[in-house]
């Protein structure tokens, strides 16, 4: 792996979490980020600075071990540790963002994944999203609960506390987060808002799964998918009266479905009552010829 400049990380970390600050992503002092930037050195925020405002001297330089190598003039986060469990389990990632975006920290408090095909971005840069169980902050346990997702994920919600994603480089560890926050958003919108959405099928989160290994994303889960998908049909405006029904072009295809079901029940029961019919007149002329056969004396056989 290609380590990453110090200076250029530091004044990297410093504009990722102005960014986050103006995302509303963290409040008060929350969140952390932290680069590698040797190949046992991690460069990370402080505890006790909102991440807007800090500062280049504030950044401490830590080992993989979490001992300082170069101090700020800040303590180190407690929450470095998950940052370094991270880089422990996944020789691969150079980089991780811990934020509290508001609506994926919401799916955290509720413990649902993220895992929708409803987004071809969400789909290629990120993939499913899991929730990892919850740990008291500041202990052993924080870590260990993100450890089982870092070969497999490119992040995780952690339960009744917020979000961490992580990549081989600094800037799309926090475009991770961006698209974490936004699917989150779009699911959160189409699932319980509009109670309705159009998921991608298996033959077109293929061509996306083959892009993500064009783009060498390993990370991300396997997709789920529907079987078949009504997005492949254009959805035109309509124009002039339209009926309550065909208002939601979803309740007329259920009419329509209905409207079928009842004409082949028709059908079959037409089907029926003909053969019904013909078996009655056959059973009719038979008694027929046996009461003729008796009346010319002959034997009912
Ligand atoms: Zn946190």
């Amino acid at each position: 792996m290609d380590y990453p400049d110090r200076a250029q990380v530091s004044a990297d970390i410093l504009e990722i979490g102005r960014r986050l600050e103006a995302h509303g992503y963290v409040v008060a002092n929350d969140g952390n980020i932290s680069c590698l930037i040797g190949p046992d050195r991690v460069l990370s925020t402080p505890t006790g600075v909102s991440k807007g405002r800090m500062q280049e001297d504030m950044l401490v330089e830590t080992d993989l071990e979490g001992s300082v190598i170069r101090a700020g003039t800040k303590a180190p986060s407690s929450e470095i540790r998950m940052h370094l469990r991270v880089y422990q389990e996944n020789p691969e990632l150079g980089a991780v963002v811990h934020a509290h975006p508001v609506t994926a920290t919401c799916f955290a408090a509720a413990g649902i994944c993220l895992d929708e095909p409803i987004l071809t971005e969400a789909v290629t840069a990120v993939g499913s999203i899991p929730v990892a169980r919850f740990a008291v902050p500041g202990t052993r346990e924080v870590p260990d609960s993100v450890a089982p997702f870092c070969r497999q994920y490119n992040g995780a919600l952690l339960a009744n506390h917020g979000v961490i994603t992580w990549a081989p480089q600094l800037e799309l560890a926090f475009f991770r987060m961006e698209w974490v926050e936004m699917y989150a958003q779009a699911t959160l919108i189409t699932r319980y808002l509009m109670g309705r959405s159009n998921w991608l099928s298996g033959t077109e989160t293929q061509p996306i799964e083959e892009i993500r290994r064009r783009m060498g994303i390993r990370l991300g889960g396997e997709p789920v998918y529907a079987a078949d998908s009504p997005n492949v049909e254009d959805v035109l405006p309509r124009a002039g009266l339209v009926t309550p029904e065909a208002a939601d072009p979803r309740t007329q295809a259920l009419l329509d479905g209905v409207e079928k079901l009842l004409r082949q029940s028709e059908e079959r029961l037409e089907r029926l009552s003909a053969r019904i019919a013909r078996q009655a007149a056959a059973q009719a002329a038979d008694m027929l010829r046996r009461e003729r056969g008796a009346a010319d004396g002959g034997e009912i056989r």
